[in-house]
């Protein structure tokens, strides 16, 4: 078996592996990442770029940049979430864990963005809360 994580959009023509995950994983309830996954919050897990292979659909794969400066990119043609990046020059990329075929071993250790999060979505894990990023007051644990 191939070393690492294996992923894939809805509709299997975009296909990546990781090599390696760093190791910081949170969930994020922005406003951003809600509409982005259409979901309650999004969980990324960041790689470095040397450790993201990209196996197949490349071509279909579309970049969204927001007012902020951040990119996001999903498949053209099922419309699957899959990367964040920053709005600064970054030799990373996280990666929707959502997407992965193979188990991820990372466990998430806190929730960000709660301020804006969707008031009909419950935080039932334990995990700590800030009302924006990692740098900010903390809301809970
Ligand atoms: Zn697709
Ligand atoms: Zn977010």
């Amino acid at each position: 078996m191939e070393q690492g994580y294996q992923g894939s959009c809805l509709c299997g023509a975009i296909k990546f592996r990781i090599k390696e995950f760093m190791p910081q994983v949170g969930h994020c309830h922005c406003i951003m990442c809600r509409k982005f996954h259409g979901a309650a919050y999004s969980t990324f897990a960041g790689a470095k770029l040397e450790h993201i292979e990209w196996l197949s659909g490349s071509e279909k794969l579309t970049n969204f940049k927001a007012e902020n400066g951040t990119t996001r990119q999903f498949c053209s043609a099922c419309g699957s979430s899959l990367t964040f990046q920053g709005s600064k020059v970054s030799d990373s990329v996280e990666f929707a864990l959502a997407a992965f075929d193979t188990p991820v071993d990372l466990t998430p250790d806190a929730h960000i963005f709660v301020d804006f999060k969707a008031p009909w979505s419950t935080i039932c894990e334990g995990e700590r809360q800030y009302a924006e990023g990692r740098s900010s007051t903390i809301r809970k644990g």
